[in-house]
C-alpha cells in the first residue's frame, strides 16, 4: 500500500532521511519510533506527498503520493484545526469541498466525541476533544490509509492513555492502513504489532518489540529500550 524505495530527504548538506527503504502492506499498522530529529515526521510527510524525495521514490498504492492524497487521512500533534471553523466545519469542510456527503454523528461515535461538541470552536475544546475532532476529520473520507504524527504527543497522561485506548480499538475494528509516528515505545507496542526504530535518519530496526528485545541489530536499539523501560521506572 505505501512503499519507499531507496529514499532520501536532504535540506541543505543534511540528510534528514537517508537511503530508506520500506514497504507497509494494505491493513497493517506499523510505528516509527526513534529519538527527536532522527526523522520520523519527514518520513511519514514523504509517504503522504507533503514533501518529495530528494532522491529514491515514494509510492501509495502504486501511484504517486499527492495523486493518493485523498486515499489518506493525516493528524498532526496539535490537530492543525481551522481556530475560525466549528469542530463540525472542520471535519465536513474537504468532503463538501469535494461534493461527497459526511454522517457526523457516525464519525463522532468513532471518534467518542459528544456530538453537542460539534458547534465549539477548536479554542474552547480540550486537548483530547480537539485530537478527536482532527481524527473525525482524517476519517471523514472513509481513506484507506491514515498517517498519525504523534496524535496523543500534547496530551497529558490521563486523557493520553485514553486516547490510546480508542485508538487501538479503532485500528483492529477499522481494517486500515496505518502509520503512527510516536517517541513512546510503551505506546508503540500497545497500538502496534510492528515497530520501525529510526536513528539519524535511517531504519535501525523493523521488527516486533520482542525481536527488538532479544534481536537487536544494533546496540542502540538496546540502548533506547533500556532507556524507555528506566524512564518508566521512575515515573512508576
Ligand atoms: P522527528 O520527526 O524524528 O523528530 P524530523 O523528521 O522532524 O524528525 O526531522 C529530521 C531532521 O531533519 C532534523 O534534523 C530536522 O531538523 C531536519 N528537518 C526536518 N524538516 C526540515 C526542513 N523543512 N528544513 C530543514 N531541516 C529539516
Amino acid at each position: 500500500m505505501i512503499s519507499l524505495r531507496d529514499v532520501t530527504k536532504r535540506y541543505g548538506n543534511h540528510d534528514a532521511v537517508s537511503r530508506v527503504t520500506l514497504s507497509v502492506d494494505a491493513g497493517e499498522t506499523c510505528a516509527l519510533i526513534g529519538p527527536s530529529g532522527c526523522g520520523k515526521s519527514t518520513l511519514i510527510r514523504l509517504m503522504n506527498g507533503l514533501i518529495t524525495p530528494t532522491s529514491g521514490s515514494a509510492s501509495v498504492d502504486g501511484g504517486d503520493p499527492v495523486a493518493a492524497r485523498l486515499k489518506m487521512g493525516y493528524v498532526i500533534q496539535e490537530g492543525g484545526l481551522f481556530p475560525h471553523l466549528t469542530a463540525g466545519k472542520n471535519v465536513s469542510l474537504m468532503a463538501e469541498h469535494l461534493g461527497r456527503k459526511v454522517d457526523l454523528p457516525h464519525l463522532a461515535e468513532i471518534a467518542k466525541l459528544p456530538v453537542n461538541l460539534l458547534d465549539q470552536y477548536p479554542n474552547d475544546l480540550s486537548g483530547g476533544q480537539r485530537q478527536r475532532v482532527s481524527l473525525m476529520r482524517a476519517l471523514a473520507l472513509d481513506p484507506p490509509i491514515l498517517l498519525l504524527d504523534e496524535p496523543l504527543g500534547a496530551l497529558d497522561p490521563m486523557i493520553r492513555a485514553e486516547l490510546q485506548r480508542d485508538l487501538r480499538q479503532l485500528f483492529r475494528s477499522m481494517n486500515k492502513t496505518v502509520v503512527l509516528v510516536t517517541h513512546d515505545l510503551a505506546e508503540a507496542a500497545y497500538l502496534s504489532q510492528r515497530i520501525i526504530l529510526m536513528r539519524a535518519g535511517q531504519v535501525l530496526q523493523d521488527g516486533s518489540l520482542s525481536e527488538l528485545q532479544n534481536r537487536p541489530s544494533d546496540p542502540f536499539v538496546s540502548e533506547f529500550i533500556a532507556v524507555q523501560r528506566s524512564l518508566q521506572e521512575m515515573s512508576a
